[in-house]
């Protein structure tokens, strides 16, 4: 369990899940990364970059939020976009 965080675009009830907020040993937040249902695990690193890139540009000029689920439980009920659909890039025209 524990609190998960979202990047969702309200526009199309889509979202990515970016996992729950971890402490460094610095006392820093991080993100857990974005899952991989093919991988079966979490990315981290560039291929969250990639991914997260990719879906601001499906959803430009969207009403985009980063949001828990404690804040916006209608999140579970969003489309959840697959990671590994983002890595491949948005399509030309995709808006
Ligand atoms: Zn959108």
């Amino acid at each position: 369990m524990g609190i998960y965080y979202f990047l969702c675009c309200k526009t199309c009830e889509t979202a990515i899940d970016l996992g729950k907020k971890i402490a460094k040993k610095d006392g820093t937040l991080v993100m857990q990364g974005l899952f991989s249902e093919e991988g079966l695990k979490w990315l981290s690193g560039d291929l969250v970059w990639i991914a997260v890139q990719s879906f601001l540009q499906i959803h430009e000029n969207h009403e985009l939020i980063f949001v828990s689920d404690e804040n916006l439980p209608e999140v579970h009920t969003y489309e959840n976009t697959e990671a590994d659909e983002l890595l491949k890039g948005p399509n030309k025209g995709q808006h």
